[in-house]
């Protein structure tokens, strides 16, 4: 599933991307999905690149839009598998438009957010989803925007599935997605990763294996966490199934009214 003979991937060392490609790829081995229709589609950042060393069909596409790309490619051929590899400023600022209307609409998409926190490849500024008071270069004090969660949003919007894991909890995170292949409908995955080098050294959060272990001490599964109290809950996060709703698809909701117009004659 990766491709062969490519020139060397431009990752960081020790950047989770490859980790989060990783598991992607073994939830389309669990799933398997026909490498002949199954689409890898991207926009444009770190994690973007990872459709360029992916042995698919792939599209790596204009920075935000990779979510209208993909719908453009289910609506013309739904039976296709497609899945969107985007980051946190990918998905929620320059294309946060894409993504509240790719949730409404339910398109039968399978969206996994690289998380780092930041923009990485363009460098390093604040993202809507860079913590208060973490530094940027755009935020060389520490950021003073209020990041939002991408999973409340995404349910909020009308997402079907959504659901969080990280690159310390690689089997969880490749049964997370893999759940969301299953789901017929847009299913979001926000994939929490590492990214050492324009959010941690800033941030002095030492290198990958701290970053990971910091992951390990703070991400709780979704039913242990709803048991926590409210005051042990601030540093934490929930990961595992968050939210799944059963609400028909858009490819198909479109088939109907096509059918009832009579087949659009
Ligand atoms: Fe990874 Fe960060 Fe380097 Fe980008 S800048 S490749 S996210 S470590």
């Amino acid at each position: 599933y990766f491709r062969q003979n490519r020139l060397p991937h431009l990752w960081c060392p020790g950047c989770g991307n490859g980790i989060v490609m990783k598991a992607i790829v073994q939830a389309i081995e669990k799933k398997n999905l026909d490498q002949d229709k199954t689409i890898i589609v991207s926009g444009i950042g770190c994690s973007s690149r990872a459709s360029g060393y992916m042995n698919f069909d792939t599209l790596h596409t204009a920075h935000g839009r990779a979510i209208p790309f993909a719908t453009g490619i289910k609506l013309a051929n739904p039976e296709l598998n497609v899945i969107v590899i985007t980051g946190d400023g990918d998905c929620t600022a320059i294309g946060g438009n894409h993504f509240i209307h790719g949730c409404r609409r339910n398109v039968d998409l399978t969206v996994i957010l690289f998380n780092n926190n930041i923009y990485g490849m363009t460098g390093g500024q604040a993202s809507p989803l860079t913590p208060l008071t973490k530094k940027a270069t755009t935020a060389p004090y520490g950021s003073i925007d209020r990041p939002f969660d991408p999973c409340d949003l995404a349910r909020a919007a009308g997402a079907t599935y959504i659901a969080r894991s990280t690159a310390f909890h690689v089997k969880h995170l490749a049964d997370m997605i893999a759940q969301g292949m299953d789901n017929d409908g847009f299913s979001f995955i926000e994939a929490i990763t590492q990214c050492p080098i324009s959010y941690g050294r800033k941030n002095k959060l030492g290198d990958a294996p701290a970053m990971l272990k910091w992951m390990s001490e703070h991400a709780v599964m979704q039913a242990a966490f709803d048991k926590l109290p409210e005051e042990k809950r601030e540093d934490k996060f929930p990961i595992g199934i968050l939210h799944k709703a059963s609400t028909t698809e858009y490819t198909t909701a479109y088939q109907k009214v096509i059918d009832l117009a009579g087949g659009g004659k």
